[in-house]
């Protein structure tokens, strides 16, 4: 499988967008938007989509914008994704169920369903969940899509960080918190998000 095989759910490009108009304004949304993807605002993927284009996004904001609006876009992005899978792609049935169960087996059920749906987020990513000795759950991306090709000195995948804390705040416990731990934009052999119940 080559880099540019995997695709990846529009959602990261159309809330990523969102996000970026609510915070820098539809005249600069536009530009970057457009000059990343070559779609404008109007015209926002309704498939899938290469993941490469996603990638393209996430560096130009990097490129663009202060380190704490990137931070901030991206991180609002995630959390409008995890909002968005709760109203249309989580069933509400798994949503009660999750409200009932201790936060630690409703984060097993959470993980089996975001097990079950890799391939609408991590593209061509290998994702693993794992339990490294004395830390909290692990969930990790191998290859990377959203920071592919970067060079940072801190973690850098906000998106994916925010999406799964919101989901997690939401659907398990709200003090639950995410944190990625190893990032391949700084060097780390995997981007790994701790999934921490207790702050
Ligand atoms: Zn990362």
């Amino acid at each position: 499988m080559t880099a540019s095989a995997g695709r990846i759910g529009p959602n990261a490009i159309i809330q990523t967008a969102a996000a970026l108009r609510a915070r820098v304004g539809e005249v600069h949304a536009q530009a970057l938007v457009v000059g990343a993807t070559g779609r404008g605002l109007g015209a926002l993927p309704t498939e899938m989509v290469d993941e490469a284009e996603v990638n393209r996004l996430v560096r130009a904001l990097a490129h663009d914008l202060d380190p704490a609006l990137f931070e901030a876009v991206l991180r609002d992005a995630g959390r409008r994704t995890a909002d968005y899978l709760m109203a249309h792609r989580i069933p509400r049935l798994a949503q009660r169920l999750m409200g009932l169960l201790p936060p630690a087996l409703a984060l097993r059920v959470l993980l089996a369903g975001i097990m079950r749906h890799t391939w609408t987020f991590a593209g061509s990513a290998a994702v693993t969940l794992r339990r490294p000795r004395g830390a909290p759950l692990t969930l990790e991306m191998r290859h990377c899509p959203m920071c592919r090709g970067m060079r940072t000195g801190t973690a850098t995948c906000h998106f994916y960080a925010a999406t799964l804390e919101h989901l997690l705040t939401t659907l398990v416990t709200p003090a639950a918190r995410v944190v990625e731990t190893s990032c391949e934009a700084t060097g780390g052999p995997a981007c790994a998000f701790a999934l921490r119940l207790r702050g």
